[in-house]
């Protein structure tokens, strides 16, 4: 028995007997709902969350954001980098979901077969839950952090996180080490690389005529789309893992009307910077089919590429090893999703996500929560506050 092993096992018993707990504290987590553009909803539960981790013994702030929804910033231990102070390691969660509110009321938390079901649920409010229980039982055990942690939870992270991005990225440039509470692969594995995201849009101006009269006259925008569109499609490449998505289109006015102007919103996903260059550089270098007709493009990569760089892999390693310790045999994997590890691991800062729940269904109706992972998860991120 090693000095880990012990703390693992004295974690994993304080977590496990939580359980109920956790389901209590993510039951009201879930009825409380938050849709990433309802600020009211947000902020109540940005000041719910604050209390919670208040009574926990966090400096908690609720981060005002008018127009949007508030954000939340714990602190546990010193909360500037001074002189010979170790640098904090940053944790990342969300608080808002893809449902709507009234979901809960339709749906509300369940607990069935050893699941748990409802809005929101494993995607990531479980996440939120078994931080608060890491650090619960961190303070239960009395056991001292070798570095001071901030969590940030964010209201925005499902459309963007346009108003929390600059927030994250200045406290990960301060960090030491990002972990990312966002649900694991189902089956438990952690994400160690994730794809970047670009969003384009391509808007294309022709002439309009009337179709029966003067069809000769007209220069159809929504043809010269079709064509551009196969183009885009082309351009996807599964050998490297490169993908383009034109998942929105609309032009025209009527059909006895050549079209004067079509637009299309396309999604492009790749696994490295350089690729999501060079992927963005072709979009933009698109040249109209029929010379009369003009492209406009605009739009780019929001979220780079998370690399699995040696930084990420050596996080990796100490979960895989700490979670060996308490009987969990931890896989890595990437995701074609993005996160706001995506904007940390960007920056150069080593980054591990996917230490959230276990279960499956993120934004669909059958999303829930093995609950089993709840202790055990909460247990594993304690072990890795404690020791990274
Ligand atoms: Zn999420």
């Amino acid at each position: 028995m090693d000095a880990s092993r012990d703390l693992a096992a004295a974690l994993l018993e304080a977590t496990t007997a939580k359980r109920d707990e956790m389901l209590v504290s993510l039951a009201a987590l879930v009825d409380q709902e938050s849709p990433s553009t309802d600020k009211g909803s947000l902020d109540r539960l940005a000041m719910h969350l604050a209390e919670v981790w208040r009574d926990i013994g966090g400096r908690a702030a609720v981060i005002e954001n008018s127009g949007h929804g508030n954000h939340v910033r714990v602190v546990f231990g010193g909360s500037t980098v001074k002189d010979g102070e170790p640098r904090p390691g940053l944790v990342l969660g969300h608080f808002d979901t893809v449902w709507p509110v009234g979901t809960a009321e339709r749906r509300p938390m369940t607990v069935q077969d050893g699941r748990a079901l409802g809005p929101g649920a494993f995607d990531m409010k479980a996440g939120l839950v078994i931080a608060e229980y890491a650090l619960r039982a961190v303070r239960d055990l009395r056991l001292v952090l070798p570095r001071p942690i901030v969590l940030l939870f964010n209201s925005d992270e499902e459309i963007g996180s346009g108003t929390s991005r600059a927030m994250i990225e200045e406290a990960a440039a301060r960090s030491e080490y990002v972990l990312v509470l966002e649900p694991a692969v189902p089956g438990g594995a952690l994400k160690t690389a994730r794809k970047g995201v670009g969003e384009f849009v391509l808007a294309v101006a022709g002439r309009a005529s009337h179709s029966g009269a003067a069809h000769e006259e007209g220069e159809s925008a929504v043809e010269e789309l079709a064509q551009q569109i196969v183009r885009l499609h082309q351009m996807t490449n599964y050998d490297v893992g490169t993908t383009v998505n034109v998942g929105v289109i609309e032009g025209g006015t009527r059909p006895n009307v050549v079209a004067a102007y079509a637009r299309a919103r396309i999604d492009v996903r790749a696994w490295t910077r350089e690729e999501a260059e060079r992927i963005a550089k072709a979009i933009r270098g698109l040249q109209p089919v029929n010379p009369a007709t003009t492209l406009t493009i605009s739009g780019g990569f929001d979220r780079y590429p998370m690399e699995r760089t040696p930084g990420t892999v050596r996080l990796f390693e100490a979960a895989r090893r700490l979670g060996g310790a308490l009987g969990l045999n931890l896989e890595e994997r990437a995701s074609g999703g993005a996160s706001d590890g995506n904007f940390t691991a960007a920056l150069g800062v080593p980054t591990l996500d996917g230490l959230g729940a276990v279960g499956d269904g993120s934004h669909a109706e059958h999303e829930y929560v093995d609950v089993t992972s709840l202790p055990e998860r909460a247990a594993l991120l304690a072990l890795l506050l404690c020791e990274l």
